[in-house]
């Protein structure tokens, strides 16, 4: 990113005009119209002035990221080739869907900065680092992703991981205005996109597993002033609620709810719809995440879990389904949510569709919130027999609730759910959803009420969960693949297997085509009709954002933005960039370059066993989720176990306890550890430095580890 950063300088003064003197191209790009978007536009998203445009984060308000272009096809997308790529400056997770509009594409980060392109050549246009203090990362559960930007009347809007709404003019990248979204002192976090319709722009936050209450709000488009909010949850009843659907939810809930914040956080989907005049809304889970420990003696704990929708003139509520009553199994329900037509029942049904964590597949009358169907899109789900259609609830099981019944539970799907946060998509033409599915189930075990001061209050216990998965009846399936799901006959109509990974964002197009990445550094193009697998290319890195395409001067252009936090390519860098590919395109990545060989060097073993443990169990709790199990670190953070101050407890505590590295998002945990504990953490690193150091990995293989489990990471919202 330096040389972007570099010619940025000259290619903020001007967009296309490198070379004429400053006054003329500073008036240049005054004059030149950039992300002109608007309603009328975005209802016009399909007609041919626009189809080559990408000009919302889901295309167009329907968000079925479904692109009628046709210039590439399954007769010719053999011929796709790479033809410009933009590697980013960091090697944190990417997540973001770019946005374009009459030719400049827009592209968010990790770290939340935001970039412009020239869409045809990749000729940087400007640059915006909304600077967010990296201390914030610990207040993001699931790294400092972004998932983009919204475009409106000559402005991008981007939101920030520490909460922050920004208005950037799209002509030369300076900001408009800049407003917090949230309370500062609260650990919310901001890496969705932005929604704008009639004027005004929605964003939620994420914030559930750290205990806050979640809300949607609406700012004004070119003011940035609050219009209007909603709660999810309610709060303190002593304080008055703030509208009659917060009374009425305070009743399905119990004990002081409050004090745990309720969560619901909205973290992903708004959809707006022009034909009912609602805004969409997927919320999240609740927390901490075991029901009975957040609000003892049942209830449905609205509204969490739910699709609720909202006027979009007032913000005032229209109707709510709530797909996961009584929730315990991090089951948020922001996954997309698409609107569509759909012959249901020898009649046009204008529906929306969902295919949240919980892995059943929604299809909701979208002005009522009638149930029409709900039926699984993914084999293994355990948590309920099925949905009744009559209620619209779910038929639960007992024994997975896990809160209740005080006996941990095998539950499927797993709390990364059988689809999250990458993008779905659907083709009015095959009539088919694509979505990228997991099949997993995790072992839940309660534990006592989480005091901890930092980080995620989850109250759930991963030791004992990790010792649970060790036992013989374990369930033993854990796969990734890309499917092709019928909404209307509710079946599954292919499936493209991720073999040992997980696929990525989908995009269809009326080329009869459906594109997605994965975790096996794979970008790929598929038949839309059978998911015959046309065309692959190597992204060099994990690719599960969701992909793009759009039409310069006549030529037809798919974008995709890798950058994965788990990527498999242990012994390289996560190469963090966006790739841009286009018929005959002859540009080619650089060689991947592989970490320089680190040398173990641990100091001599000390403290006791007891300490060693006490170590391991601190490291479980506030280290693995950035530095996986066992110290063991991965393409994107450090391992600690060849970490130069492990060698000394001083240098440790600086960083540990003092924030040496708190711009990095290596933030100080004085908050939640005594110098003891970061002493036993760096007795327990040692230990497993000791133990690699005895165990030396064969060349290229991935670095020795102890026989116990890995502890997880927590994963959405
Ligand atoms: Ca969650």
């Amino acid at each position: 990113m330096r040389s972007l950063i570099a010619s940025s300088v000259c290619a903020v003064l001007l967009l296309s005009a490198c070379g004429k003197s400053a006054d003329k191209a500073a008036s240049a790009a005054k004059a030149a119209p950039a992300a002109q978007v608007n309603e009328a536009r975005l209802l016009a998203a399909n007609e041919p002035a626009n189809v080559g445009q990408w000009m919302s984060h889901g295309r167009d308000y329907s968000e079925q990221r479904f692109s009628p272009l046709t210039k590439v096809t399954a007769a010719n997308v053999s011929q796709l080739g790479l033809t410009w790529f933009a590697d980013f400056d960091t090697r944190r997770g990417q997540e973001s869907t770019p946005v374009i509009v009459d030719g400049v594409l827009y592209v968010t980060t990790a770290w939340s900065k935001l970039y412009a392109y020239e869409a045809k050549t990749g000729k940087p246009l400007w640059a915006f680092d909304p600077q967010v203090p990296g201390e914030w990362a610990v207040n993001a559960c699931c790294d400092v992703v972004n998932r983009g930007v919204a475009a409106w009347n000559g402005k991008v809007y981007l939101a920030t991981i520490d909460g922050r709404l920004i208005a950037i003019d799209a002509a030369t990248g300076k900001s408009v205005w800049d407003v917090s979204t949230i309370e500062k002192d609260k650990p919310y976090a901001i890496t969705g996109a932005p929604r704008i319709a009639k004027g005004k722009v929605l964003i939620g936050q994420g914030g559930s597993e750290f205990e806050q209450r979640g809300y949607l709000s609406a700012y004004d488009a070119e003011t940035g002033k609050l219009d209007w909010r909603w709660f999810v949850v309610p709060g303190n009843p002593a304080n008055g609620f703030e509208n009659k659907q917060m009374e009425m939810a305070a009743k399905t809930w119990s004990g002081e709810w409050w004090k745990t914040g309720g969560g619901g956080a909205p973290w992903d989907s708004i959809v707006f719809d022009p034909k009912t005049n609602l805004v969409y809304v997927g919320t999240g889970n609740g927390a901490p995440w075991p029901s009975e420990i957040r609000a003892p003696g049942g209830g449905d704990h609205l509204f969490l879990s739910s699709i609720v929708a909202l006027k979009i003139d007032t913000g005032e509520y229209a109707w709510h389904y709530q797909t996961t009553p009584n929730e315990s199994w991090d089951y948020d329900n922001v996954s997309q949510i698409m609107t569509a037509d759909l012959p249901i029942g020898g009649t046009t049904r204008h529906v929306l569709m969902q295919a949240p964590k919980n892995g059943f597949f929604y299809v909701l009358d979208a002005a009522s919130g009638e149930l029409l169907s709900a039926e699984p899109y993914v084999q293994g789900i355990n948590w309920a027999k099925g949905i009744d259609k009559k209620t619209g609830r779910p038929i639960k099981n007992p024994e997975a609730n896990y809160s209740k019944t005080g006996k941990g539970a095998f539950v499927s799907p797993y709390y990364g759910g059988a689809h999250t946060w990458q993008p779905i998509s659907f083709s009015p033409n095959t009539g088919f959803a694509y979505i990228p599915t997991t099949q997993s189930s995790y072992a839940f075990v309660a534990a006592k009420q989480d005091d901890n001061p930092m980080g995620q209050k989850l109250s759930i216990s991963f030791a004992k969960s990790a010792e649970m998965s060790q036992r013989p009846d374990a369930p033993k399936i854990s796969i990734g693949y890309l499917q092709a799901f019928d909404p209307v006959t509710n079946k599954e109509v292919w499936r493209a297997p991720v073999e040992g990974g997980r696929s990525g964002g989908a995009m269809s197009t009326a080329g009869g085509l459906v594109f997605a990445g994965n975790t096996l550094n794979e970008f790929a193009a598929y038949k839309a009709e059978t998911g015959e697998k046309l065309w692959r290319t190597d992204t060099q890195t994990g690719a599960l954002a969701g992909p793009v395409t759009y039409e310069v001067d006549g030529e037809q252009f798919v974008a995709v933005v890798g950058g994965f936090r788990q990527t498999g390519s242990y012994w390289a860098p996560n190469y963090s960039r966006l790739l841009v590919y286009k018929l005959g395109g002859t540009a080619k990545l650089p060689d991947v370059v592989e970490f320089p060989a680190q040398v173990l060097n641990p100091p001599a073993a000390f403290g006791s066993a007891e300490v060693i443990k006490h170590g391991e169990e601190t490291y479980g709790r506030f280290c693995s989720t950035c530095h996986g199990g066992e110290g063991r670190g991965s393409s994107m953070f450090p391992d600690l176990r060849y970490a130069g101050a492990i060698n000394s407890a001083e240098a440790f505590k600086t960083i540990v306890l003092d924030g040496a590295l708190a711009k990095n998002g290596m933030v100080s945990f004085a908050k939640a550890i005594k110098p003891e504990d970061a002493e036993a953490i760096r007795a327990y690193v040692v230990s497993k430095a000791i133990y690699a150091k005895e165990h030396p990995p064969t060349p290229r293989a991935t670095p020795a580890r102890a026989p116990a489990a890995a502890v997880p990471a927590p994963h959405g919202g």
